[in-house]
């Protein structure tokens, strides 16, 4: 269990605790603890100016990367109202809103409309539309810049012979895209097997 003790302030602190515990009541897919410090370490070391996120849910990893990273500018987007409504309102609650802008709409419309350059893109949303979210949003990514992509081995399906036919499809795709960062001639990657599997793809400089 995350206890978010690196949070100095109080109130914060609990407000995370409560977000956090809200999430998992309610059975939001967040971010995982293991994974979720990898990435942490990520901003600590790279201090970036302009991170996206690809899927939002309640806010929960955008406020978190937000309160790790206070001198990053956060730019996230979710397709769900009512979990776009909820991520604004927690945005708010956290005092946020000058750091993280929530964009709500499809990220398959919403990213080729993107003008900024990131330093970091964060994707966690439909894990069949990967590769998708990847080749609209490698164009916005500094070279040096860094791609972070959450549930590449989806529950141990990615890797197992036999997958359960409703994720078939949605596993075949996620494969493809492995291929596609494996074989990537701009981009060096790793897959970690902690949690659901993050993927950490630096752009070459
Ligand atoms: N990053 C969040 C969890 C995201 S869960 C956290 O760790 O706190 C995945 C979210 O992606 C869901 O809320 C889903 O509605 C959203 N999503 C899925 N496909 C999307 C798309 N095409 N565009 C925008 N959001 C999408
Ligand atoms: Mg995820």
């Amino acid at each position: 269990m995350e206890d978010f003790l690196w949070i100095k302030n109080d109130e914060k602190r609990s407000m995370m605790q409560s977000l956090y515990k809200q999430a998992k009541e309610d059975r939001v897919p967040i971010l995982l603890d293991e994974a979720a410090k990898v990435i942490d370490s990520w901003l600590l070391l790279l201090k970036p100016d302009r991170i996206l996120e690809v899927g939002a849910a309640v806010g929960y990893s955008a406020i978190r990367m937000a309160l790790v990273s206070p001198n990053s500018k956060i730019d996230t987007i979710e397709k769900d109202p009512e979990r776009a409504r909820e991520a604004r309102s927690n945005i708010q609650q956290f005092e946020l809103v000058g750091q993280i802008v929530l964009h709500e709409g499809d990220a398959l419309e919403l990213i080729p409309e993107m003008t900024e350059e990131y330093d970091l893109v964060f994707i966690d949303a439909a894990k069949g539309q990967y590769g998708r979210f990847f080749e609209d949003s490698i164009k916005r990514i500094r070279p040096g810049g860094v791609v972070i992509c959450d549930n590449m081995l989806f529950h141990g399906f990615v890797e197992a012979e036999e997958v359960p036919k409703r994720y078939r499809t949605m596993i075949k795709k996620l494969k493809a895209f492995h291929e596609t960062l494996r074989n990537h001639p701009d981009l060096e990657t790793r897959i970690l097997s902690i949690d659901d599997g993050i993927s950490i793809s630096v752009k070459r400089g």
